[in-house]
């Protein structure tokens, strides 16, 4: 019996060995990894797990990396910490110039803080502030799309449209100042017969017709994933939506912010998403393939017109973290940056993706319940189906997403994948995806692919 000096905890686990982080399963702790090399991860049981999805899209060049091991080592030794309201820091400095210059003109400056959600919640008061400093003080409104992530932070989980995440949170969150036209889905969103363009057209007039429901003169700006990373499962946008999207904030006065959290950096097969778009952003994000995971680092990119805006009315944003512009983090980030370079990674994804797109399609194309095979670049995902010829999702509570990355931790599969949330709209829903390494080799893809064929078949 359990006595009041040694309490057991609901599982039996007793409180003293018990992780004392809080894991997403209170009373489950994940997996222990003690290490990680190139495209493996090693548990504190031994296991060694192929990395297939990099965490959520991180993992970028692999894991112990000693390149950037050593640029981060030199960096503390020369400076780990200034604060950036009294000091300019050469790590800082270095990296704005590379990401600025990387996108040919388009962006102007960048401001550089932690996480994707932060760099997302900058960039709503940034262009809040941008049109208080042109006397617009009216712009108070954002347009995003059905499905969206943007993060969990208060404002950035406003425009997150996931009950599953939202629900709780829903009474202290901006809504009032939110509302959500539809995400382009080629898989679930087109009419029966409609072409292409028909379907592109249809989704223009809905955000038109959005922006008079609110009135235009109210909205600061137009928010979007380029392509959607995990939350709806690396959907791509028809071709010309976005050049229809920015065309429709042109004549509104409107900003178009472009999240590249997930896609950017790389991911889809180009320094940035929008690259494939046809289209320019006014403001843009970038997070996960920064620092690719060796440090925790996210940016704000604007164009000329926003940096001259604020120079002429304010003078400054009014923004700023403790830990913007880390010394560290941003010496990690640009040794990433020149290995990516160096290494002409972008052309690597481009022939890898390629592989891993037409594997997934060969090897799970005709499976029962794989209703769609998608992504670009090294972005894929397979979306599960209870029925194929209906599309109609799986029961919430299957978890189907959920279930096939918990039995690929375990032998004989031993792969890491990402579950999303998608349709279904649970935390771990209807799809998985597929995101490893910009430096995967054709072989660990048709290592990954094998793997989740097994997995898929087990589990379905
Ligand atoms: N925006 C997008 C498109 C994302 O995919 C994510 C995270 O997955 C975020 C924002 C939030 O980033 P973070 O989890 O680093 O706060």
């Amino acid at each position: 019996m359990a006595s009041i000096f040694q309490p057991v905890r609901q599982n039996g686990t007793n409180p003293s060995t018990a992780s004392k982080v809080l894991h997403p399963n209170i009373y489950t702790p994940n997996p222990k990894v003690v290490s990680a090399k190139g495209s493996y991860i090693i548990l504190d049981n031994g296991s060694k797990i192929l990395d297939a999805s990099g965490g959520p899209g991180v993992v970028c060049i692999g894991h112990g990396n000693t390149e950037v091991r050593d640029a981060v080592v030199a960096q503390m030794d020369r400076l780990s910490y200034c604060h950036s309201l009294t000091f300019a820091n050469e790590a800082a400095e270095d990296l704005a110039r590379e990401i600025v210059d990387s996108t040919n003109g388009v962006m102007a400056r960048a401001t550089i803080m932690c996480s994707g959600s932060e760099a997302v919640e900058a960039g709503l008061k940034l262009a809040r502030q941008y049109f208080v400093d042109k006397g617009e003080m009216q712009r108070v409104h954002f347009i995003a799309r059905k499905g969206a992530f943007h993060g969990t932070t208060l404002s950035s989980l406003a425009l997150t449209a996931k009950a599953a995440v939202q629900k709780p949170f829903e009474p202290i969150m901006l809504n009032d100042n939110v509302s959500f036209v539809s995400m382009p889905n080629l898989y679930r969103g087109m009419h029966p017969g409609e072409t292409e363009a028909h379907y592109v057209d249809r989704l223009a007039r809905e955000l038109d017709e959005e922006f008079e429901r609110i009135g235009p003169s109210r909205v600061c700006a137009f928010v979007a994933e380029t392509a959607s990373g995990t939350s709806m499962g690396c959907l791509t946008a028809p071709s010309g939506y976005f050049k229809a999207v920015r065309e429709i904030c042109d004549k509104h006065s409107v900003l178009l912010i472009l999240d590249e959290v997930f896609c950017g950096m790389g991911r889809t097969g180009s320094m940035h998403a929008w690259e494939q778009e046809d289209v320019y952003p006014d403001i843009q994000t970038v997070a996960k393939g920064l620092a690719a995971g060796y440090a925790p680092i996210s940016m704000l990119l604007m164009n000329q017109r926003i940096v001259d805006t604020i120079q002429a009315g304010s003078g400054f944003f009014n923004h700023g973290h403790t830990y913007s512009s880390h010394a560290v983090a941003c010496a990690a980030a640009l040794a990433v940056q020149r290995i990516i370079k160096r290494d002409n990674l972008l052309q690597n994804i481009q022939t890898t993706g390629d592989c891993l797109g037409r594997g997934l399609r060969a090897a799970l194309g005709d499976h029962p319940h794989v209703g769609n095979i998608r992504g670009r670049g090294l972005m894929w995902a397979v979306e599960f189906v209870n029925d194929r010829k209906t599309k109609e999702p799986f029961p919430l509570k299957e978890r189907v997403a959920s279930r096939i990355k918990s039995a690929g931790l375990k032998d004989p599969w031993n792969i890491a994948l990402n579950a999303g949330m998608g349709t279904a709209d649970t935390i771990a829903g209807d799809h998985i995806t597929i995101t490893p390494p910009y430096n995967i080799t054709v072989e660990e893809v048709e290592l990954i692919i094998d793997r989740i064929k097994g997995v898929v078949e087990e589990v379905l």
